[in-house]
């Protein structure tokens, strides 16, 4: 009966005035119920706009899907009515985006834009809506549901505002929740307890969930798998602890070394060298090789396909078993 969802060789491109802009490039992943997959990448590397077109939310134009598909339970979303869509989105699949304070609506209480989704989805009355807005936000640790039900977003920390978020977006029981950089608004502390919340709310409810992340270092202890994204291309797959034992692409492996180690005192930290590509301007051959410590001649011409490299593993580098075997831990 295959994945909760699978992405298929998806392609998205962005006109713009300067020339068509490949902005995903041919991207697959997949995702099971209960597993999660932490999607890792720069800003520019398509992670996002692989999400926004599972969540249907791309605005086309200028934005176009030329090829690829996007399968929920076997139903290829991109080929589904618009109003058939409507009802994955937000309810079967949902999303929580890095900045709370402008998703919420600054006018109107958080116990009534959390109790919304039950009048609006669910018919509920306003008292019922009410009482599960409450034991949502009990549900993802807002102290004081009670009293605070009545409050408005302004009046809410950070961290506080980002649980709100996730509380609309689990509201409705969503099969695949994806969360876009959920954390990086917020400090250290506050990140680890959202991870953590995260975390739990996904056990208890057998969800599918997608972390999209520029930060290796928060995915460590919450992710089954991880799709390194680079310049609009998956370049490395993997199982967490097998990415984590030894990396099979220099980028990955350049992710890894510039995370700092509690268990290596004095260290320096390593920082890849360069910029990310210019998506207008694609380098040839490998989109890394302007970057890479292990470039070789061929790299420059020849653009790596996604190599098997095992049962769960795939890695875009001519030169994975060098990188492998130099970052074995
Ligand atoms: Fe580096 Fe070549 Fe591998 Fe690209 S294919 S990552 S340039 S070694
Ligand atoms: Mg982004």
């Amino acid at each position: 009966d295959g994945p909760l969802l699978a992405v298929d060789d998806l392609h998205v491109e962005f006109a713009t005035r300067q020339g068509v802009v490949k902005a995903v490039n041919g991207v697959s992943y997949s995702l099971n119920p209960g597993e999660t997959l932490a999607v890792l990448g720069e800003s520019g590397s398509g992670k996002s706009v692989t999400a926004q077109a599972i969540m249907g939310i791309l605005d086309m134009p200028p934005a176009r899907i030329p090829r690829g598909e996007i399968r929920f339970r076997g139903t290829d979303l991109l080929r589904l009515p618009e109003d058939q869509r409507a009802q994955v989105r937000g309810q079967r699949i949902s999303m929580i985006f890095q900045d709370a304070l402008s998703a919420l609506n600054p006018v109107f209480t958080v116990g009534w834009q959390i109790s919304e989704m039950f009048r609006v989805h669910r018919g509920m009355s306003r008292r019922d809506a009410t009482k599960k807005a409450i034991e949502l936000m009990d549900r993802v640790r807002i102290p004081a549901a009670r009293q605070r039900v009545n409050d408005y977003p302004h009046q809410f920390s950070g961290g506080m505002r980002q649980r709100i978020m996730i509380a609309m977006a689990i509201a409705l029981d969503p099969e695949v929740l994806i969360a876009d950089e959920p954390t990086t608004a917020l400090d250290v502390t506050v990140q680890a307890q959202i991870m953590e919340l995260l975390a739990e709310l996904q056990r208890e409810s057998n969800m599918g969930l997608i972390l999209i992340t520029h930060d290796l270092g928060v995915v460590a202890d919450v992710a089954d798998k991880i799709a390194v994204m680079y310049g609009g291309r998956i370049v490395e797959n993997a199982l967490v602890h097998d990415i984590y034992r030894s990396p099979a692409h220099p980028y990955t492996k350049g992710l890894l070394d510039s995370i700092p180690r509690v268990d290596l005192k004095g260290q320096e930290l390593y920082a890849i060298k360069g910029m990310p590509p210019n998506l207008l301007d694609m380098p040839q051959g490998c989109a890394f090789h302007p970057r890479c410590p292990y470039r070789q001649d061929n790299c420059v011409t020849d653009a790596p396909p996604l190599y098997e490299i095992g049962p769960t593993r795939g890695s875009a580098c001519h030169y994975w078993r060098e990188v492998f075997d130099d970052s074995r831990r």
